[in-house]
């Protein structure tokens, strides 16, 4: 948040506004011609209606005119607002929600194609983590409050013009008052917005807690550990209390400042000094000068007025594009980022299996922290290979760098003989089976939950997804999936949606892989979800369908790993030992101990 917390510069301003604006006008070009139509329109029809119309009805009068002058002007007037207040209603219900939709998905589209496309490095970078929820979050508010500053900066700026310049030609010297005061006034509003928004800044990090504070109490994700350990709880409620005890501290801090600015200006400068030297003038002109009609008295205190009160929409509508720009600047940052996992020859992946080698690889997530260090490795094609060791090794950061979601600090992984970076990085991933132990299940269909990808809705995909699923272990035959492959699941959104067991949902997860017939697969924790019956079914069932895939896997119970080829054993980011699980054994080093301890636990099963 540091970027926020720094007020941006009016250049730097500028340009976020010169984006944002070339971006509305490109994605919604009528939208916007229309709203800044309505912007200015709203300000002059008020020009006419309180300002123009009133003297000329005065002057008719006062000069004895006819009144049928007066009817047809009032006639005028009133058709010219019911056409402006058709045309408003137009805009307001139909063409404003519209429009703003528009801008949303367009402005979010693009943070989601970024998405997309970054590192997964980036998601370790907390400045970076910081600048996506803030761009992700803020895109709505981002429109409405440009959309907002258009109509304060360019409506009201034409309202105050026309002001201006009806006064310079009613009574010129009544803007003297204006270009005394109005400065002042401007200063004045300009410290009281500063202040505004230094209590906004702090009050950010703050509210950012608050808000964890909201999400731990109303997110089901909590609510069962939060009853189990109600310490806890407690511990959330009072840094919620604390934060908002820290938000009011804030308010009062600049409470007291405001409310100082606000007698400034509203009442010294305002009303007593403005509307004195104004009245003054304005009494001086028509009563001893004789130089000023009632008309144009009343004509001329309606002008100094409004644009007075425009100028300060104008300079509120910059301060709220000052704030906006500070994150429009941050989601501009989060759109200029690039991905550094790019592929350098975009070769073809060859078809079949090939040896998967890892040289010499050195990896770290943070610079100076290492977590893998020299890691040599082949896996020969049709290898089972076993990665095992205890939690922290650095495992799954291996799996990661075999993916290609990080590349290597140094060192290199080569596949088909050839350095992965020089294949094209989809193409390359696709070429791999993977089931992450964090792996997701969606709010989509059991189905599209397998596929991954866009059905085509054949007979034959559904055959194959089907039988993906009884390859996995996963039973169609249950009361709860009504609609079979078709079931939606997770019920968030779907009243007859399922939830998954950890179990189930694993087993989605495999056949994910399995439907996809790519000749390698990797699995972390394939099975960590399941029974130790069920894990040993699928294992011996995954042995039969991978027979002639290579296949290279993870996992903490050592008895699912006993029939692999080679086994790797981890620690501490290196491999330390390598061999079958008879000669670890024999070797009596750190397997043959984690082994002993893990001993007997399946025995039954195994
Ligand atoms: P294992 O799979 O063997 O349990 P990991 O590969 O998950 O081990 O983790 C290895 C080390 O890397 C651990 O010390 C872990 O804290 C660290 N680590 C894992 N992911 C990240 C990350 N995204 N950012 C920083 N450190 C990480």
């Amino acid at each position: 948040m540091s970027e926020m917390k720094e007020a941006l510069t009016w250049r730097q301003v500028l340009a976020q506004q010169w984006y944002l604006t070339k971006f509305c006008f490109k994605k919604a070009p009528g939208f916007m011609a229309f709203h800044l139509f309505e912007s200015i329109k709203l300000q002059i029809s008020i020009f006419m209606e309180f300002t123009w119309t009133v003297n000329y009805v005065l002057t008719v009068a006062e000069e004895g005119g006819e009144f049928k002058k007066i009817l047809w002007c009032m006639g005028i007037l009133m058709a010219a607002i019911a056409v402006s207040t058709v045309t408003f209603a137009i805009y307001k219900h139909y063409v404003l929600p519209r429009g703003t939709q528009v801008l949303y998905r367009a402005l979010r589209m693009e943070i989601y194609e970024k998405t997309k496309e970054i590192d997964l490095s980036c998601y370790d970078d907390k400045d970076f983590y910081e600048t996506f929820i803030l761009a992700t979050e803020e895109t709505d508010r981002c429109i409405d409050r440009y959309l907002e500053s258009v109509d304060f900066l360019a409506g009201r700026l034409v309202g105050a013009l026309c002001s201006v310049f009806y006064c310079a030609y009613i009574n010129p010297v009544a803007l003297f008052v204006v270009v005394v005061i109005l400065p002042l006034e401007l200063i004045c509003v300009a410290q009281e917005n500063k202040k505004r928004v230094a209590a906004r800044m702090e009050r950010v990090s703050h509210e950012q807690k608050r808000e964890y504070g909201n999400r731990v109490f109303y997110l089901s994700d909590y609510a069962a550990e939060l009853r189990l350990y109600p310490q806890m709880k407690d511990k959330c409620r009072d840094d919620y209390a604390e934060t908002n005890n820290r938000i009011e501290l804030v308010n009062k801090k600049y409470g007291k400042q405001l409310f100082g600015y606000g007698l400034l200006h509203d009442v010294l400068l305002s009303r007593i000094i403005k509307e004195g030297a104004m009245w003054t003038l304005l009494l001086y002109q028509m009563l001893v000068l004789k130089t000023l009609s009632g008309a144009q008295l009343i004509t001329s205190r309606s002008c100094i007025w409004r644009i007075s009160s425009n100028m300060e929409f104008v300079i509120g509508g910059y301060r709220m594009a000052a704030e906006n720009s500070a994150y429009i600047y941050r989601i501009r940052e989060f759109l200029r980022m690039e991905s550094t996992i790019v592929s350098k020859e975009s070769e073809t992946v060859p078809e079949g299996s090939g040896v998967l080698s890892v040289e010499h690889v050195d990896f770290g997530y943070l610079a100076g922290k290492p977590v893998l260090k020299d890691v040599t490795f082949a896996v020969k094609p049709g290898q089972k290979v076993a990665l095992v060791g205890y939690n922290g090794s650095g495992k799954t950061t291996l799996v990661k760098l075999l993916l290609r979601l990080y590349d290597p600090s140094s060192g290199r992984i080569c596949y088909h003989d050839k350095d992965i970076r020089k294949y094209q990085v989809m193409a390359y991933r696709r070429s791999i089976g993977s089931v992450f132990q964090d792996f997701k299940i969606y709010a989509a269909t059991l189905k599209e939950n397998v596929l991954m990808d866009v059905e085509d809705g054949s007979r034959e995909e559904n055959y194959l997804v089907e039988k993906a699923l009884y390859d996995a272990h996963f039973t169609l035959d249950d009361n709860r999936l009504s609609y079979q492959i078709e079931t939606p699941l997770t019920t968030e959104f779907e009243k007859d949606g399922v939830n998954l067991s950890g179990g189930e949902a694993q087993k989605v997860a495999i056949a994910r892989t399995l439907y996809r017939k790519q000749d390698m697969i990797i699995m972390d924790e394939p099975s960590s979800a399941l029974d130790p019956l069920a894990e040993y079914r699928l294992n011996q069932e995954l042995n039969e369908i991978a027979r002639d895939k290579t296949v290279i896997f993870i996992s903490h119970r050592l008895s699912t790993v006993r029939d692999a080829d080679c086994i790797y054993m981890m620690e501490k980011g290196r491999i330390v030992e390598t061999g079958t699980h008879e000669e670890l054994l024999v070797k009596n080093g750190k397997y043959a101990a984690m082994w002993k301890i893990q001993a007997g636990l399946y025995a039954d099963v195994c």
